[in-house]
């Protein structure tokens, strides 16, 4: 029998973790529930996040919004500062999954189980958000391109926990652009996708760009060459054109049952073609 532990603090969290070290934290279960029913986990006790408060916490400090690890994607699409500040993540979090799905899941399940196609990552890369990690007696910040290593891979740290994120708001951006391409418009995970933060002149010229694609490596893909070439150009769709051979040779998309690599590589091209379609002035 697997005991299932749902602790009301971080410091029960820690004594549970203590106690028996192999104990898996969940928090929506839409992840690690459909591992454990593939047989690919097989923890010996579960310790449930959902009543820890600071966990379920959203709060704006000063320029940044404070997101915790266990707030669900629908609470955070309902959250009026995380909605005006963070519009980028909200259009990421509205195609992840389905209603039901986004009533369990959890922004902390999602950015842990670090899937290369999780869909809150590329926005919270290009938002430059940073994981808040803690132990019993110490925690930590890591921006979120150092937390996230690989396909399912973290920087977690045995009985670490992630409290939440810390996301600086967007000043200046603009444009706040994400686009997903599934096999489906709904309930489907990404072939690929982009997010893209923009700061433009009032005549389109770029002044700063931020892009991460998800889902054509093993995690979220940066093209700095490619950001780096937008500034100071005006935004039009022959500039991302001819711009999108370079996205095209920066991603490491692999073949799977969704799309093959070669498909990922190309529609990662277009998407960055179509962010003419989000500049006002392209
Ligand atoms: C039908 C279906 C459709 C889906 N569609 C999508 C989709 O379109 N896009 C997408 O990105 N994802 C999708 N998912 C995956 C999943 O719903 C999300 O990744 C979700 O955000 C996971 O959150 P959770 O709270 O349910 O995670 P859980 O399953 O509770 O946990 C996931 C992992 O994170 C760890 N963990 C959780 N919280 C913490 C914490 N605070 N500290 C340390 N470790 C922690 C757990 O130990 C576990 O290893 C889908 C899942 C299902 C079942």
């Amino acid at each position: 029998m697997r005991e299932v532990f749902l602790p009301e603090s971080l410091s029960e969290v820690h004594d549970l973790l203590e106690r028996v070290p192999d104990a898996a934290l969940f928090a929506g279960g839409t992840d690690l529930l459909v591992a454990m029913d593939e047989g690919l986990r097989n923890p010996p006790a579960l310790v449930g996040l959902e009543r820890v408060a600071e966990l379920a916490a959203i709060e704006e400090r000063g320029d940044a919004l404070f997101l915790g690890a266990a707030v669900t994607h629908a609470r955070l699409l309902a959250s009026p500062p995380v909605v005006r500040e963070l519009p980028i993540l909200c259009r990421a979090l509205a195609v992840l999954g389905s209603p039901q799905v986004r009533h369990m899941g959890t922004l902390g399940g999602n950015v842990v189980t670090a899937s290369p196609g999780a869909d809150s990552l590329p926005p919270l890369y290009v938002l430059h958000a940073e994981v808040e990690l803690a132990t019993r007696s110490s925690r930590r910040r890591l921006p979120i391109a150092d937390f996230v290593l690989g396909p399912g891979k973290t920087a977690l740290a045995p009985g670490e926990v992630l409290v939440g994120l810390h996301v600086p708001k967007p000043g200046g951006f603009s444009v706040s652009h994400h686009e997903k391409v599934g096999r489906r418009r709904a309930l489907a995970c990404a072939v690929a996708s982009l997010a893209a933060l923009l700061d433009l002149e009032a005549d389109g010229t770029v002044r700063r760009a931020r892009l991460a694609f998800g889902s054509v490596g093993p995690t979220v893909v940066a093209v700095p060459a490619v950001e780096e070439a937008l500034a100071g150009r005006r935004l039009d769709r022959d500039l991302l054109a001819s711009l999108a051979p370079d996205v095209e040779r920066a991603v490491s998309p692999i073949d799977d049952v969704r799309a093959s690599a070669a498909y990922r590589r190309v529609v990662a091209g277009l998407l960055l073609e179509r962010l003419a379609l989000a500049a006002p002035s392209a």
